[in-house]
């Protein structure tokens, strides 16, 4: 028999921002459904109305586009199982709860919310864990009737057998059971405003759109009982579960707020770029082999596979993507580079568009230094900004090396005004020698010598290679701001 074509689905609530839990999830069926030659579906659970968001939903579109991946069946593109969006299929869930109660399977529930409220003073007085007491399982057609001749409006109830097991298998965690009596008594599919609840929408959307694997976190693994008590109900045959590894911060507790952000809005607009967060975030609980790291979209949308997911949780670790993404850096082009920071450097007032033909020129030559050194596309304005407009003020720390003072930085500064005419002609080969028998002479740690004069005539510790930078102000300016220093440094020696 032919097997039939993957059809996997990526289906948020948008309750929040997308952090990277669940663009994981995003791209890991996106991959699985690339590889196996699939369909990737989009599809919006947006049933909790209360706390759905427009805000959430805009954010959920322009973070796959930034990530470059696209649904083939979902909102805005249709396909032949919509709509793709929950509060649109509404209609559906209510026939098809009422189909579980006229089967048997489900029950009208006519419970107020005072009198639940009691049962659960009740159960925690006797230090009994909350569950529905099946009050309406077994009503009476007369006590039924009674109900809605007051006007109640039930809410609809799953029958979950009293006694048994549940059985299932998840592809990663392997065959589970879970004994009947452990599972939640009797949920509610329907709620009394007629909407479902994430349980029976989610289980008939994943039916009606041929879903064939559920890849998504294992927060939802306790969910699984239930649903397969629900498929059971229908009569019809789960798709495949394959409950994804956690992804823990660096200290092994699940990745929150508390690591940092995790929005990846955030993850944008500080700089990084698309490349390095999909690369990154698709390590995570998952490897190719032992040693390759480095994976394009392209790359992953072939090799991807669910035999190479990891049983262990897996790490996010902020500082190796930091590292991914001065990689990603790197191997981008001077042009595109220039392209993707031209927004921070307006934003920071360093240069405007249309820009002068002298700022374009200092901007051509300041790309491939900055290029090296840029962890984030928001570093640009520290790192090349100087090269811009001088420094307007100096930090000592950072001026003043650990070990020496005031005299002795200014006795360095007046040692670098001498040496302007070699760094301006010699080759930064030619120049290191020169530089290394300086300090020699002088006693002084070459670093701590370079330092100086980087924090002189840049104002930041983080400029790129300090040599080139001078070459690039030209001897007349870098004169100027070197004595502005040894000026301000005379200053406060002689108070
Ligand atoms: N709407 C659920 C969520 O926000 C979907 C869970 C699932 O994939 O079944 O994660
Ligand atoms: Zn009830």
């Amino acid at each position: 028999m032919e097997k039939p074509e993957v059809r996997v689905r990526y289906a948020p609530s948008p309750t929040g921002l997308q952090h990277i839990g669940g663009v994981r999830t995003a791209l890991f069926n996106y991959f699985f459904a690339r590889a196996n030659g699939g369909k990737f579906i989009l599809r919006i659970e947006d049933t909790d109305r209360e706390r759905y968001s427009d805000e959430s939903l805009d954010d959920l579109y322009s973070t796959l586009e930034w990530l470059g991946v696209k649904w083939d069946e979902g909102p805005v593109v249709g396909g032949p199982y919509g709509p793709y969006v929950q509060s649109e299929r509404t209609e559906l869930y209510r026939e098809y709860a009422k189909k579980l109660v006229e089967s048997g399977h489900a029950y009208y529930c006519y419970c107020t919310p005072e009198r639940l409220e009691e049962l659960r003073e009740k159960q925690t007085k006797e230090k009994k864990d909350f569950g529905y007491d099946r009050h309406c399982r077994n009503l009476t057609p007369e006590q039924e009737q009674a109900y809605k001749d007051a006007g109640i409006k039930p809410v609809i109830r799953l029958k979950i057998p009293l006694e048994g097991y549940t059985e299932f298998e998840d592809f990663l965690l392997g065959p589970m059971k879970k004994r009947n009596s452990d599972i939640s008594p009797d949920p509610i599919l329907l709620k009394s405003d007629g909407f479902p609840t994430y349980h029976l929408a989610n289980v008939i959307d994943d039916h009606f759109m041929k879903i064939t694997h559920i890849l998504r976190a294992q927060e939802w693994v306790p969910s699984i009982p239930l649903h397969v008590q629900l498929y059971k109900a229908f009569g019809w045959e789960p798709p495949v579960y394959c409950h994804l590894p956690m992804v823990m911060g660096s200290d092994g507790q699940k990745l929150s707020k508390r690591h940092g952000s995790t929005s990846l809005r955030d993850f944008r607009a500080k700089g990084y770029l698309p490349e390095a967060i999909l690369n990154y975030v698709s390590l995570i609980g998952w490897s190719y082999d032992d040693s390759r790291e480095f994976f394009t979209r392209q790359e992953l949308e072939e090799l991807f596979c669910l035999e190479k997911l990891n049983k262990a949780p897996g790490v996010f670790d902020y500082k190796k993507l930091d590292w991914f993404n001065g990689q990603y850096i790197r191997k981008k082009t001077d042009a595109e580079l220039t392209e993707l920071l031209m927004p921070y450097l307006e934003k920071a007032g360093i240069v405007h568009t249309p820009m002068t033909p002298e700022e374009e020129e200092i901007l051509t030559k300041a790309i491939p230094l900055a290029k090296e050194r840029l962890k984030y596309l928001s570093d640009i304005p520290e790192v090349i900004g100087f090269l811009f407009k001088a420094p307007e003020s100096y930090n000592t720390e950072e001026l003043i090396p650990k070990k020496l003072d005031k005299e002795r930085t200014l006795e360095l500064l007046n040692v670098h005004a001498g040496m302007i005419p070699q760094f301006i002609e010699l080759s930064e080969e030619a120049i290191e020698p020169v530089l290394r028998a300086k300090c020699d002479e002088l006693g002084v740690k070459l670093g701590d010598f370079l330092m100086i004069l980087r924090v002189a005539v840049t104002g930041t510790k983080i400029s790129p290679p300090i040599v080139g930078s001078i070459k690039l102000l030209g001897a007349e300016e870098t004169e100027k701001r070197i004595q502005k220093v040894i000026n301000i440094l005379k200053d406060e020696v002689t108070k």
